[in-house]
């Protein structure tokens, strides 16, 4: 279909919450001198302005990082927020929030110089983005594939350490159970990766689906961490969360003050969060 493009989202409610998570596992596996490897299954291009037409139309980002970014001198803040902020404040280079920065741009930000990363990425105009927004990173790879499948060749790298991230645009229903058989078969080939999938609350009968699978699929170690602004029912993307295979032992801390803090400034009257160990170790 690939009719979905990200410029029109970036910096939502949505970008904080899968941002702000997956700057705390990059910074987390990046602290141990051991090379790793990440693998973006749906990096969309990496960059964004925030003040062309397409960000502009429902100008989404002020539900989300433009809530944020006022905040981001404040002392205090939680250390899950501060280190995402900073990220996103290296990334505007100026004073004003003009631009946000995709899934692999953090990765690229963090990773070091012996670290190597895989982007995937199939709409014809977002690769040829990526490509040139990343062209003089050697460390980083991009293929324009199928995501899902084409993610399982890569694994298990051969760094043996991994985080794959996996952020579909669910433009059409079977993407939620793609992602989980996707992740199911990277999971056999790799056991011991850190997996990250993101995912929209707009029916919650088919969240409550895929946590089910996930609890019975035998994988260890899942915990999962969502953010809403609105209830369930009412129209539209009301909540995102992220389900995370072998976490950092230090997310779950850092996400629980996170949530916190987060709901209070995007939603105070009408949000809500979850933070849960789904699946035990
Ligand atoms: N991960 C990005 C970020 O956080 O900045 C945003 C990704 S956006 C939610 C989803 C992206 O997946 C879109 O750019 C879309 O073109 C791309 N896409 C759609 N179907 C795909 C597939 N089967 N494999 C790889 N990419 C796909």
């Amino acid at each position: 279909m690939l009719s979905y493009l990200h410029s029109f989202h970036a910096g939502n409610f949505a970008d904080v919450l899968k941002h702000s998570i997956s700057v705390h596992i990059l910074d987390y596996m990046t602290q141990k001198p051991k090379v790793l490897f990440y693998l973006d299954t749906h990096s969309g291009t990496g960059a964004f302005s925030l003040k062309q037409a397409e960000a502009q139309k429902n100008q989404e980002y002020l539900n989300g990082i433009g809530q944020l970014w006022d905040l981001k001198t404040q002392q205090n803040l939680p250390g899950l927020v501060k280190n995402y902020l900073d990220l996103v404040a290296e990334f505007n280079a100026e004073s004003t929030l003009n631009h946000y920065p995709g899934s692999p741009w953090f990765a690229q930000f963090l990773l070091r110089e012996f670290d190597r990363a895989s982007l995937f990425e199939l709409h014809p105009r977002e690769f040829k983005t990526l490509t040139a927004n990343f062209a003089d990173d050697r460390r980083l790879k991009a293929f324009q594939a199928d995501g899902f499948h084409a993610c399982l060749s890569q694994l298990p790298p051969k760094e043996k350490r991994g985080y794959i991230l996996m952020d579909p645009p669910y433009e059409v229903k079977q993407d939620y159970q793609t992602a989980v058989n996707s992740l199911i078969a990277a999971h056999k080939k790799f056991a011991t990766g850190t997996y990250a999938l993101w995912y929209p609350v707009v029916d919650r009968y088919r969240i409550d689906e895929l946590e089910n699978t996930f609890v019975k699929s035998g994988i260890r170690n899942i915990q999962l961490f969502e953010l809403g602004i609105h209830k369930d029912g009412e129209q539209g993307m009301t909540s995102s969360g992220m389900i995370v295979i072998n976490p950092p032992w230090t997310l779950k801390a850092a996400a629980d003050e996170a949530l916190a803090f987060l709901v209070k400034q995007l939603a105070p009257k009408t949000g809500f969060f979850r933070s849960e160990q789904l699946v035990a170790e």
